[in-house]
């Protein structure tokens, strides 16, 4: 009967629940009758949304298609600031479960004419009077519209128990609000061609349901009921987020010893001169783009220090790298190139993001083992190795100018790239 539509009516139904969420951002959402959880696998990008659950009675069906709700591995690789739980159940409608109490939004999209009347009674006291969402979507077919479904005689589905008609649906909605604090809008997906909309309404019919409050209610309510756990967990997944502070540290680090090794190798290459002299000789567009980012990059730390000792005490070295303007020669073992972590935050617009402060940019790296800090712990101490200069000496004088770009590019340029692919 879908294709009568475009889009495809089920895909309006799912087009209006994400419009929904989009206008009036809920943080905890259930889908019941979840089926193959293809709307959970839309509303899963809607990173407003914190925990997202997916129940239906047939556990086969869920389990066929939950993997996809999984992270993929940008999520792991660029975690974002937003945090998102989801569980999957198998349970019925008709059951409660206190797990799905207190939620912003359930919906229920062509799930209720799957259940007999007496079902229905029973999902709408669990929904309405025991889970109490702030909000409740349901969709269902209207009866009204079927003589316009070509070639369909009786119900749309083998499965169907009942299909209402506008006042039949209207009748159980405004019953629902009654008994249990609600008010109700009506509205749907799929129109009648031009003429008929009036007369036959939407193909599938949606109520709004919006919690009014408890005083607003006719009948004793379920609210004090007990803590049962009916359903069964089959799957249930945090997303990495920033807000979780190991990924927060794993992220950091990683900028951190990325970016104090970029800085190392400027110093070397300033240190060796082969930096300058290379780029002159490249017209190169694209190099000298590069090369203006690199000279605009303000150096705050003007101080120098000459030698310090490790958190340990036990080394001594020389600080290779301050502000670029007084550099020492390296001149022992155990030598090290000092980054200031104030260099770092304020060049590393990352590694700012995440760490908002140097004070907490320091507390953050304190104990992180891939990072060694200086005694006062104002530096990050990259290892300085002979090979180091070797390497830049030998690729300065092996690479073309393309090479010395695409050394050099990583922060900026191919950041973009790798964006835009994904
Ligand atoms: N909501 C999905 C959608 O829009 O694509 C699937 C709708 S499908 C027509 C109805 C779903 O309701 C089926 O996946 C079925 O297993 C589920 N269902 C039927 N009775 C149920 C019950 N008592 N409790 C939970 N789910 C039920």
């Amino acid at each position: 009967m879908d294709p009568i539509f475009s889009p495809p009516l089920h895909r309006q139904r799912h087009q209006f629940v994400i419009d929904f969420v989009m206008k009036n951002k809920p943080r905890k959402v259930i889908d019941l009758g979840c089926g193959e959880c293809s709307l959970l696998k839309k509303l899963r990008f809607h990173r407003e949304i914190e925990v997202l659950v997916g129940v239906d009675i047939n556990g086969a069906k869920i389990k066929k298609k939950m993997h996809v709700l999984a992270p993929i591995s940008t999520d792991y690789l660029q975690p974002s600031d937003a945090q998102l739980r989801i569980e999957m159940y198998q349970g019925s409608v008709t059951q409660r479960d206190a797990r799905l109490r207190g939620f912003d939004l359930v919906t229920s999209i062509e799930l209720i004419e799957h259940l007999t009347l007496a079902d229905v009674e029973r999902f709408s006291a669990v929904v309405f009077g025991y889970m109490t969402p702030a909000t409740v979507i349901v969709s269902t077919p209207n009866s009204e519209f079927n003589p316009l479904l070509p070639g369909l005689s009786g119900f749309r589905h083998s499965d169907h128990k009942f299909e209402w008609s506008r006042a039949e649906f209207r009748a159980w909605a405004l019953k629902v609000c009654l008994e249990h604090g609600y008010e109700v809008e009506f509205t749907g997906v799929g129109q009648a061609p031009y003429g008929q909309q009036d007369s036959v309404g939407f193909c599938s019919q949606i109520g709004v349901f919006r919690f009014r409050g408890r005083e607003h209610c006719n009948m004793l309510c379920d609210s004090d009921a007990d803590d049962v756990s009916s359903y069964t967990l089959l799957f249930c997944i945090n997303y990495p987020s920033l807000r979780d502070n190991n990924t927060l540290r794993r992220v950091l680090v990683t900028e951190v010893v990325y970016w104090t090794e970029q800085l190392k190798k400027r110093w070397i290459k300033d240190k060796t001169c082969q930096r300058k002299d290379a780029l002159s000789f490249c017209q190169n567009e694209r190099v000298e783009k590069l090369q203006k980012q690199m000279d605009d990059m303000a150096w705050p730390v003007e101080r120098c220090l000459e030698v310090v000792s490790d958190s340990t005490g036990q080394e001594n070295y020389k600080v290779l790298w301050t502000n670029g303007q007084k550099q020492n020669d390296p001149c022992a073992f155990n030598r090290y190139v000092c980054v200031p972590l104030a260099v770092l935050w304020s060049c590393c617009p990352k590694v700012r993001d995440l760490s908002e402060s140097v004070g907490n940019l320091r507390r953050l790296l304190m104990d992180e083992p891939e990072i060694k800090l200086s005694q006062d712990g104002s530096a990050v101490l990259v290892k300085y190795q002979e090979q180091d200069q070797e390497d830049e000496v030998n690729s300065d004088l092996e690479d073309s100018c393309y090479a010395e770009a695409s050394q050099c590019s990583h922060s900026a340029e191919q950041e973009e790239d790798w964006e835009t692919d994904v």
